[in-house]
């Protein structure tokens, strides 16, 4: 078992003990009218959303609660929050029902400790779980907000935001700067103004010509007038009627009659209602955010107008008093402020950048409070002690060191110390090793191995595909054999009784080494001793399957590898609980691949390269994407262009690889492919991770602009494995300019880069980090490798491309923080300690294998 349990402190039960009694009865009264006789009152029953949600608030601010008291209360409010909202009857009655059988659980046992199952030491909620449950407004519900009825708590939860707090913190995306209106009379044909006016008439007509619609509006503001037109909306003809107040801006141009005629170009308007609105959306710079139909940035300009006048003073500063003036940061409430109502004259620029110093005080915070949570994890790991220690003179180690067929690079003997230093201490291992395509990671991890078998426990290699781990099987295993330690391979594959008999010898430690894919974490699969957990192409997996893996042993030192070249910024944030060691080199020999790009048209060309290589003896790779969405038309695409391939080189022999095939298929094919017996392999992005032919020395891919860079730079790894000078060729089809401005969640505009300039960041660089760093760039942290899925988190205002500096910055402190007060204690801590828990717990636990 890795999990220890934690025997928590006692809560502070200072405060008056029947408060929970009294809630329960208050809170049972209503929910039981409305079961009684059949739910007959159901229908009568209103506000118990807000009801319970009051009465769980109050209880919670006035005392501390364990943590099960606790969860069942958050659990009791979450099953009303929606109940009127949107529920049919039926489930309505499911909520009441369960709402009831929480009441008793919480009269049952009012303060009981209860850890529960699975409580770890590694997260690092457990060893605060006791903090004072002080619950401020912010916390409420969005719903519970001026304004916000039960429609509208549906679409801002669209856009993500359901507390009040999650409404403070959406970033606008954009800025418009309407500081200046300028008067009617004062306008000029060129300028970009901004005007506020009456609509005297309004006038609708269709154009003769292809049905267009028409909607020309005249415009005073008393000093002069305009004339305004809109082509083929219209939907505005209800919008903008005669007699209301409008602000409209864009640029004048000049009518047929020159000078007296001047019409405005609109790029925006709104109408005004009220004189509060002309103080909100004119006369100054506004903030414009993401809209949902039915929900415009207008009025979400309004909502956060009112929550900052109602909340904003509330706002509590996280960070602790040095640290802001260190870094001569906002208040974090006159920031949250300034983000939404910047002060007249900000540069328009700086605000849609977000770099305003209002910005990246908020964006500092976010990334700090992440930080904090990861080296409080890291601590946690840290402090938990190991039941077993490694020799780093385990006689297999020495032994292996002879059987080698190389020397090791100084980076995989600089990165193996750092392992073996981890091993050897009393401390958990918990590293990453982050290595480009081809940098040797698996020598790296088979010493590991070999010093953790030599010591006397098992050993656990884990990868994502059934070809990787057949291939790791196939090369490791007469090395492991060499030395005295057997291993089997375990992956879906195989006949029953060989599988039952590998899994009965790793529970009974006949067997030291298990190599295989997440079969390896199968229930009925045992270890007697797993000491040492290998993951490779980490970044393949799934997390929960991580946790998984990691739980069939005590404590396992787990070690990650992963190929994927992430950048900095970004293995701060996902690992930043984990220790890295990097293998900045590629062993000797090795020549950088040689990228080009091919249209359609130089097809022949690309192919009379491939065709060389293969007479001078090498192998050749062609690769065919496959998107999930499109499987069956891609795998008909690649299996097509295998036979034609065969037809048209009948000299040559031509294999297929693609996920459908059995695993003895895929074997036999990837047997024969590294022997040489196929010269051509056809091959879906199967192949993407860790397959290893040295004598293969060219890629053509497929459709190239179909592939993320960094899938491509991967894809790319499997050649330039050996001596020969090896070749990329991508093969880009004539969909290449498709580039279309884009509206990224992060709230940046960019412009999509085309295709044709990605695949030239691959063509010009083979620094897998450099290329990560484009990828990232180009397509944003959340949809970057997937990121998004394993829980990567998603920030509302910080970038973690753009805010570099201030996420190495946070990082610093966070650490610094943590380790002068481990267990967020002091005084001047405990805002960041609730906002932690508020923020990152359920996260957390989620996102990050402790
Ligand atoms: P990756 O880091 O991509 O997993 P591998 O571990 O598969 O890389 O190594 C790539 C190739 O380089 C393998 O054929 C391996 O045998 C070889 N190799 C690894 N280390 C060295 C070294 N120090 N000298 C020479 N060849 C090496
Ligand atoms: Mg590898």
């Amino acid at each position: 078992m890795i999990r220890s349990r934690v025997t928590m402190p006692c809560p502070d039960v200072s405060a008056p003990s029947n408060a929970l009694p009294a809630f329960v009865e208050r809170v049972t009264r209503p929910i039981e009218f409305a079961c009684r006789d059949a739910f007959a009152h159901l229908g009568t029953v209103r506000n118990l959303d807000r009801f319970v949600s009051e009465q769980v608030i109050g209880l919670l601010g006035e005392q501390v609660y364990p943590r099960s008291v606790e969860a069942r209360l958050l659990s009791l409010r979450n099953l009303f929050v929606d109940f009127h909202v949107r529920l049919s009857p039926l489930e309505q009655r499911d909520r009441l029902v369960k709402a009831l059988g929480l009441l008793r659980e919480l009269e049952g046992r009012p303060g009981e400790e209860d850890a529960g199952p699975g409580v770890d030491m590694r997260e690092p909620s457990t060893s605060f779980v006791q903090s004072r449950a002080v619950r401020s407004l912010r916390d409420l519900p969005i719903r519970f907000a001026k304004g916000v009825g039960p429609k509208r708590t549906q679409l801002l939860e669209r856009l993500g935001i359901t507390t009040v707090e999650e409404a403070l913190w959406t970033a606008p995306w954009r800025y418009e700067d309407r500081s200046v209106v300028t008067p009617m009379a004062k306008l000029s044909p060129g300028a970009t103004v901004t005007v506020c006016g009456t609509i005297t008439k309004a006038s609708a007509s269709k154009a003769r010509f292809r049905r267009m619609s028409l909607l020309t509006l005249w415009l005073t503001d008393g000093s002069g007038s305009l004339q305004a037109t809109f082509f083929n909306q219209p939907y505005l003809e209800d919008v903008l009627k005669e007699g209301l107040r409008v602000m409209m801006a864009g640029r004048v141009i000049a009518g047929r009659s020159g000078w007296t005629d001047l019409r405005l170009e609109v790029a925006q308007f709104e109408v005004l209602t009220g004189a509060e609105d002309e103080l909100l959306h004119v006369g100054r710079i506004v903030p414009v955010y993401h809209e949902t139909k039915g929900w415009t940035s207008r009025q979400m300009r309004g909502l956060i107008h009112g929550l900052l006048a109602e909340y904003g003073p509330e706002v509590e500063d996280v960070l602790p008093v040095q640290i802001r003036a260190r870094y001569r940061l906002l208040p974090a409430s006159e920031a949250m402020r300034l983000m939404h109502f910047p002060a007249p004259q900000t540069d328009l620029s700086r605000l849609d950048r977000g770099m305003t110093p209002a910005h990246r005080r908020l964006a500092f915070e976010e990334l700090f409070v992440l930080q904090t949570a990861m080296a409080l994890r890291h601590q946690a790991t840290k402090e938990e002690p190991k039941r077993f220690r490694f020799r780093a003179d385990a006689p297999q180690l020495a032994r292996l060191e002879k059987v080698l067929p190389f020397r090791l690079t100084p980076a995989q003997d600089r990165v193996f110390a750092e392992i073996q230093a981890d091993m050897v201490s009393s401390r958990p291992m918990n590293r990453l090793i982050q290595g480009d395509v081809g940098s040797g990671k698996t020598v790296v991890a088979l010493k590991a191995i070999a010093m953790a078998c030599g010591s006397g426990y098992q050993a656990a290699l884990m990868v994502p595909t059934e070809i990787l781990a057949e291939q790791h099987f196939r090369n490791l295993s007469p090395l492991l054999a060499s030395i005295g330690l057997s291993a089997v391979l375990l992956t879906g594959g195989g006949k029953a009784k060989e599988r039952s008999e590998k899994v009965k010898d790793l529970a009974s430690g006949a067997t030291q080494v298990a190599i295989g894919t997440h079969a390896l974490i199968q229930k009925q699969v045992r270890f007697a001793k797993l000491g040492l957990a290998i993951i490779d192409e980490q970044h393949k997996f799934g997390v929960l399957q991580r946790k998984t893996l990691l739980e069939k042993g005590y404590a396992p030192d787990v070690l990650v590898m992963t190929a994927t070249p992430i950048p900095r910024t970004l293995a701060m944030t996902v690992y930043g609980d984990l220790d890295v060691s990097v293998i900045d080199m590629l062993p000797p020999g090795r020549k950088p691949v040689r990228t080009f790009l091919f249209a359609e048209a130089q097809r022949h060309r690309a192919w009379q390269l491939v065709r060389d290589q293969l007479q001078a003896g090498r192998q050749a790779y062609i690769v065919y994407p496959l998107v999930e969405e499109s499987e069956k038309v891609d795998l008909k695409a690649a299996m097509q262009g295998a036979e034609q391939i065969q037809r048209e080189h009948p000299q040559w022999r031509v294999g297929l690889l693609h996920g459908r095939l059995s695993a003895a298929d895929k074997e036999r094919t990837m047997k024969a492919f590294q022997a040489g017996e196929i010269h051509l392999l056809v091959a879906t992005t199967v192949i993407e991770v860790g397959v290893d032919v040295a004598n293969a020395t060219i890629m053509l891919i497929e459709h190239a602009e179909r592939f993320g860079l960094a899938q491509l730079h991967q894809l790319r790894g499997r050649v330039g494995r050996g001596a020969h000078q090896s070749l990329c060729l991508l093969m880009a089809s004539s969909a290449l300019r498709m580039a279309r401005p884009r509206v990224t969640p992060e709230g940046t505009p960019r412009a999509e880069s085309t295709a044709q300039q990605r695949l030239e960041a691959l063509v010009n660089s083979t620094d897998g980090f450099v290329i990560a760093e484009d990828d990232l760039r180009i397509r944003g942290p959340g949809e970057f490798l997937g990121l998004r899925q394993w829980g990567l988190p998603e920030f509302r205002v910080a970038n973690l491309v753009r805010d570099v500096d201030l996420l190495e910055q946070a990082r610093r402190e966070a650490v610094a923080l943590v380790a002068g007060d481990g267990t967020l204690s002091q005084p001047q801590h405990q805002t960041l300690k609730r906002t932690l828990l508020r923020r990152w717990q359920d996260r957390l636990a989620l996102s990050v294998v402790g």
